[in-house]
């Protein structure tokens, strides 16, 4: 469903979805739920039938038993929160509670997430972004104008993999389909020949790149930084800029993402779109022409 409001393929990589909206995944949500229940009942008066029920339980079942309570522990240790037993006899405020919760379950999964995500060569451009609750900055845009909301999808399907060049079509068609690009017939189409190098895409790009190696070049004059002490390529920066902060101290974080947002993102999410556009429109146009010309003969 997140899939779909993300316009991403049902193939795309699960933790895809996370680091894109922020979302945590259901279990942990389902997880948030039953602790917080949980400290209601640690909290309730001991002559509850809840509260005693807690103790008894938590007292005599074994790990092996079906008892609600029993889940509890295994969700707590999970969590790395001992001894749930404990809040019985000493309850933790309803704040305190929530906090604590909310602080154990976010790290376990912003690091299962991020661990996870770098197992995927797909997601090499976003992996070990996710953090819980927010969206991720190429998703996001300051303005409601249509124009610019439609380059999104194409944006996340370049961040996630997802984009179907005529390399990953030789690939998923155990090679018998050729690499080679379609546009020009002179190079493997690469996400690398696409953006930078495919000739007949010239004329969309040159602008666009131009302006966008001197921002980028501004960005590690920003952060202090030679370009030859860093390992960044410069598609990985045309990917997802936002990658970049990395490469800061915390300190000038949310001075590096305004200008990022300012002046890079929108030309990185624009130069994509165009060059998709115009790669579409040369395809179909080959397309029209061979037809003709098979008609002919
Ligand atoms: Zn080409």
């Amino acid at each position: 469903m997140i899939k779909q409001i993300l316009s991403l393929a049902k193939n795309t990589a699960d933790p895809a979805v996370y680091i894109l909206s922020g979302s945590l995944p259901m279990e942990a949500e389902l997880h948030l739920k039953a602790l917080s229940l949980y400290g209601n009942i640690t909290r309730a008066d001991r002559s509850t039938i809840e509260w005693r029920l807690a103790e008894r339980q938590l007292h005599l079942k074994t790990n092996q038993s079906n008892s609600w309570f029993i889940e509890i522990k295994k969700i707590c240790l999970k969590y790395d929160i001992l001894d749930c037993q404990d809040f019985l006899n000493n309850p933790l405020g309803k704040l305190q509670w929530k906090s604590l919760i909310t602080k154990k379950i976010h790290t376990y999964w912003n690091d299962k997430i991020n661990k996870d995500s770098e197992r995927y060569s797909s997601l090499k451009y976003i992996s070990g972004e996710y953090k819980t609750k927010r969206i991720h900055p190429i998703l996001t845009t300051n303005t409601s104008n249509c124009r610019d909301i439609i380059k999104l999808p194409i944006r996340t399907r370049f961040a996630t993999g997802n984009y179907i060049l005529q390399t990953n079509r030789a690939k998923f068609n155990q090679n018998e389909v050729s690499a080679i690009c379609r546009v020009c017939g002179k190079e493997d189409e690469t996400i690398s020949h696409f953006l930078i190098s495919c000739t007949p895409l010239e004329t969309e790009r040159m602008s666009l790149l131009k302006s966008l190696r001197e921002q980028y070049i501004k960005v590690l004059e920003l952060l202090n930084i030679n370009m030859h002490d860093i390992d960044v390529d410069f598609i990985h920066v045309i990917i997802n800029p936002y990658h970049l902060v990395n490469y800061c101290g915390t300190s000038l974080t949310s001075e590096l993402c305004a200008f990022i947002n300012t002046h890079i993102e929108p030309a990185c999410r624009t130069l994509i779109y165009k060059l998709h556009l115009h790669r579409y429109k040369l395809l179909n146009l080959g397309q029209k022409r061979s037809r003709k010309y098979n008609l002919r003969s």
